[in-house]
């Protein structure tokens, strides 16, 4: 009974820029994917390494595969993490990946910050309950949370809401619809997450591709 077992590693991504960007990451760490998840309709994807494999799930659905040790680690972005809450999850690097912000956008013919400086009372539609509940709080705006899983544009154009708590990138989505960036609440990137009970038990296996997302992550941001 000497000789130890390899312990199997899988990792959560989801399809799309997280998968896309996370590449180099892996790259760096000598481990490459076999199938591609835009073609493959399969949702475990095996590499180049037996011992590792890969899982396709949805972005939002990433730290709660990792929570419970469905998948030892993942990539999620900081909007995910924040409204998921972290639990049961070890968040050591991040990334400098998937980079956007959050923000409040709003109609250009609306005046959001009159609006606020006169009190009004703000419908909100949003897929961030939490953070913007949190951004409105400490700014002492009163508002009504409107929850949607997509698409938060459109709620402004056709009377659902106010404004809207949405990732913004190149903001030429937010311009395609009328709408101006109001209020810049936070940076967002992707973050490494690691099952805690992995991290323990899977150190050996785990750290060294710890370490080569985190040179190659420092690499991408400089
Ligand atoms: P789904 O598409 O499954 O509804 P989603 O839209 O959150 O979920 P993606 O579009 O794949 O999923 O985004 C994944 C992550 O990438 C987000 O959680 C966020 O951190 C980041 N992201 C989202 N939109 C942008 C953007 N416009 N530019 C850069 N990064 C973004
Ligand atoms: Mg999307």
């Amino acid at each position: 009974m000497t000789h130890s077992v390899t312990q199997q590693l899988t990792l959560a991504l989801s399809k799309g820029r997280i998968f896309e960007e996370t590449l180099p990451l892996l790259q760096a760490a000598g481990i490459t994917v076999n199938e591609d998840p835009e073609t493959s309709r399969k949702l475990i994807l095996g590499t180049n390494d037996p011992s590792v494999r890969v899982i396709i799930i949805r972005a939002s659905d990433v730290p709660t595969y990792v929570q419970y040790g469905a998948a030892d680690f993942g990539v999620a972005g900081k909007d995910v993490l924040l409204e998921h809450g972290g639990e049961g999850l070890y968040q050591p690097i991040d990334l400098n990946i998937a980079k956007c912000r959050m923000s409040v956008a709003a109609p250009a013919d609306f005046d959001y910050l009159t609006a606020v400086r006169q009190g009004a009372r703000l419908r909100i539609a949003t897929k961030y309950l939490l953070t913007a509940r949190e951004h409105f709080a400490a700014k002492g705006v009163h508002v009504d949370l409107i929850k949607l899983y997509g698409s938060m544009e459109l709620a402004p154009l056709v009377g659902l809401s106010d404004a809207i708590v949405d990732l913004v990138s190149t903001g030429s989505t937010l311009r395609a619809n009328n709408l101006v960036e109001v209020e810049h609440i936070m940076d967002i990137s992707s973050r490494l997450v690691v099952n805690q009970a992995a991290l323990k038990l899977k150190r050996e296996r785990l750290q060294p591709i710890l370490d080569a997302f985190e040179r190659a992550s420092q690499r991408i941001s400089a």
